[in-house]
């Protein structure tokens, strides 16, 4: 049996933190983990700018509400489900992902915890735990399934090296270049033809 680990954001959403940057005009708030790879880093980068700003979860989530799942995904997540059991392995928050996840039919999603206080003020994160992509696609092969997995970022490539076959899904070209044993593929079409390719079942589009 096989499962499929896809990564969330940048592959079937939007940066949520880029969309929220865009709408709140605070520049710094755009840098991801495609611009800084530790991500406990960039995470204590994003808690200061909020608090330097005033903003809280409910801000977040009021630009959260507005978005939109990215053209296609929703197609391409039902194909996949139809074929694959889907685990969606992501560095995002629950508080974040849930309105998100209603417009993709509430797959299962594995992600993070944020701690707001009475006031609604973002206080801390709580990752699940320590490369908590790769330690997923581990535990679930200690059940004896054959993983494949896709990610657009350095935080998923750990996911991908540890998964019986990999994929790069719309990754910078930087990514792309220092991980050239992934296959790479730049629209749906094409990563489900690399879903049948990595699959040991003769499956069809
Ligand atoms: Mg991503």
């Amino acid at each position: 049996m096989e499962i499929a680990c896809l990564d969330l954001e940048g592959v079937l959403i939007p940066e949520i933190w880029i969309d929220f940057a865009e709408r709140t005009g605070i520049e710094e708030l755009k840098a991801t983990t495609r611009d800084i790879p530790d991500y406990d880093v960039l995470m204590q980068q994003r808690l200061r700018l909020l608090h330097d700003n005033g903003l809280g979860l409910p801000d977040i989530q009021d630009v959260i509400a507005d978005m939109s799942p990215m053209e296609g995904a929703r197609e391409f997540l039902d194909w996949l489900r139809e074929r694959f059991q889907v685990v969606i392995l992501s560095d995002t928050f629950y508080e974040f992902a849930a309105p998100l996840m209603k417009q993709l039919g509430w797959p299962t999603l594995l992600c993070h915890r944020l701690e707001t206080d009475s006031q609604g003020k973002v206080v801390d994160y709580k990752i699940r735990q320590v490369n908590p992509k790769r330690q997923a696609v581990l535990a679930l092969k200690t059940l004896y399934y054959r993983i494949i997995a896709a990610g657009d970022s350095y935080n998923d490539t750990t996911m991908l090296a540890e998964a019986d076959a990999g994929i790069l899904f719309k990754a910078p070209s930087n990514v792309i270049e220092e991980f050239p044993q992934f296959p790479a593929v730049h629209d749906y079409q094409a990563l489900k033809q690399e879903f049948i390719k990595a699959s040991d079942r003769n499956l069809t589009l």
